[in-house]
């Protein structure tokens, strides 16, 4: 039953009218919708202070309001779990794929709001909703299909004594999936779907600015029919509820997607537990390059770097931070970055003429504007996007362009609409690849060259999780180009891959 849907989901072109037409239609009747979220333990939608949620591209839209889980409904939550835990490991893993499975079905069905709230709440575009929808699709068929092949019998292992033994993988107790906004339905889901699948129970922290997506998500779940004690939520900060879920000793295991420097503090805190070790899985923050030598296509070179480095605003954890030019060509592909950028539509998510929506709050956008000052002093500026008056009541930052000397100048992540350009000499090619590696991040690499021995010499030198050569660097798709980086940018199961679900399990091992 599950061959069928091991195919990606269809989504929605929107460029091709009698789709997109009744499609906005759909989104149009969320237009105006106010979304309420809390804590749901045991099945139960849990009540307390609310808080309000504005929209990121206008601050004066109010979405909806959500209530914080308290310190109580947290322990509750944990409880709730890990008395399920039991009988739905017990489950055969078919029969927890099927209701994963329809959920997939269900999100689907329910892509009109979804995409509503995805770009009411997260800011982001039209089009990007719609990916979100159909990767979270993805992950659920993806992770359930996988579930109910490889986790249906215990496998066989030959030994070389002739005898046969039986190896199974089971679910390791109660899982914390704590997520990012950036992805706020695709990885929120394709956590809580992969650690469900494969026999855990999970208590679900979606990040603070984009709790009320993840909260449908789980209500469409319960819908969909996992049981009410295995599945819990508990919105709030990372700070109270993140770090009581991964100080418990009752947590078998966390997984965490989210930036280098949070992951290092659950680390210390799981570390600090004396209890037994908890699995962890991490997918973390990039200083992602690409490398472009003078055989490259300028065109499609600078059409890759502004959907690399732009898209999604700049918020993808594989997108471009910085593009290694060779100079034989750095003047031509810089000046056509300049044009390019000057034709970015920044705006209003809903809008289908919009490039570039807004960063997710004042916060990041502050971080992001102290970045862009504070290099204008050391680099030159290549380009800068036009702000107009529609991004005058949101969190917008112009997509931005700079000329800098070395990527050593870059301590960290910067997540946003910024591009760095660092020139280099045929005869430097070895020394770029080792600055790369040297900033001890590994996640994405594009790599633009029409020589062969090249791209095939880079990719084999360069540390990263995912590679991608003369196309842009975004946007990896499930089951497709399994995504996950190493190094600093995290522990290495790769989502929507074959080994992934294994993280999640402990093998039973019959002699
Ligand atoms: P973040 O600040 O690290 O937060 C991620 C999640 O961790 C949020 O739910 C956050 O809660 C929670 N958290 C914060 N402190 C915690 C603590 N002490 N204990 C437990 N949980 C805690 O990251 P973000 O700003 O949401 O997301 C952007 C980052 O994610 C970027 O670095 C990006 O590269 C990375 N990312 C990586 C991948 C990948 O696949 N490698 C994919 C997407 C994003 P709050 O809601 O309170 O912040």
């Amino acid at each position: 039953i599950f061959g069928e849907q091991r195919k990606n989901s269809a989504g929605i072109n929107i460029d091709i009218e009698s789709e997109w037409r009744p499609f906005s239609e759909s989104i149009q009747t969320f237009r105006q919708h106010q979304w309420q979220a809390g804590p749901i333990v045991n099945g139960e939608i849990l009540t307390g202070e609310t808080l309000a949620i504005t929209a990121p591209y206008d601050r004066r839209e109010a979405v909806g309001s959500v209530v914080f889980a308290n310190a109580e409904q947290v322990e509750k939550a944990i409880s709730v779990a890990a008395e399920a835990y039991p009988s739905w490991s017990q489950l055969p893993a078919a029969e927890r794929a099927q209701s994963i499975s329809r959920l997939g079905d269900l999100l689907e069905a329910h892509t009109g709001e979804l995409v509503a709230l995805c770009h009411r709440e997260a800011g982001k575009t039209i089009q990007d909703s719609i990916d979100e929808i159909r990767e979270a699709v993805d992950f659920c068929r993806f992770y359930a299909a996988q579930a109910a092949t490889d986790f249906a019998e215990p496998k066989q292992v030959i030994g070389f004594d002739g005898t046969t033994k039986l190896l199974s993988y089971q679910g390791r107790g109660v899982f914390a999936c704590i997520s990012p906004w950036n992805f706020p339905l695709a990885i929120f889901l394709g956590q809580v779907s992969a650690a469900l699948a494969a026999g855990n129970t999970v208590i679900a922290k979606p990040a603070e600015q984009t709790s009320l997506i993840a909260f449908r998500a789980i209500e469409l779940m319960l819908e969909a029919g996992v049981p009410a004690g295995v599945i819990q939520f508990v919105p709030g900060t990372g700070a109270e509820v993140g770090a009581s879920l991964t100080s418990d000793p009752r947590i078998a295991g966390v997984a965490f997607t989210g930036s280098t420097e949070t992951a290092q503090r659950i680390n210390r805190t799981l570390a600090a537990r004396d209890c037994e070790p908890a699995a962890f899985i991490a997918e973390t923050g990039g200083q992602n390059a690409m490398i472009v030598d003078s055989t490259a296509l300028p065109e499609q070179v600078v059409r890759d770097v502004v959907r690399s480095a732009f898209a999604s605003a700049g918020q993808r954890c594989s997108a471009l931070r910085v593009l290694f030019v060779q100079e034989d060509i750095a003047d031509r592909i810089t000046a056509l970055i300049k044009g390019a950028m000057a034709e970015l539509s920044v705006g209003r998510p809903e809008l289908h003429s919009t490039d570039v929506g807004p960063v997710i709050d004042a916060g990041a956008r502050e971080k992001l504007l102290t970045h862009i000052e504070s290099l204008k002093n050391q680099a030159k500026v290549v380009a800068q996007a036009e702000l107009g008056e529609a991004c005058l009541h949101g969190d917008f930052v112009a997509p931005t362009a700079f000329e800098i000397g070395s990527i050593e100048m870059l301590k960290n992540e910067n997540f946003g609409p910024i591009l760095h350009i660092v020139r280099f000499k045929a005869s430097e090619l070895e020394q770029v690849i080792d600055q790369i590696n040297n900033t001890g991040f590994g996640l994405t690499m594009g790599i633009h060259s029409r020589n062969e021995r090249t791209y095939c010499h880079i990719e084999r030198r360069a540390r990263v999780g995912n590679c991608y050569i003369n196309r842009d660097q975004v946007g990896a798709v499930v089951g497709v180009q399994p995504f996950g980086g190493q190094g600093l940018s995290g522990t290495g199961p790769k989502a929507g891959g074959p080994h992934y679900l294994y993280h999640f399990t402990k093998d039973v091992f019959n002699a």
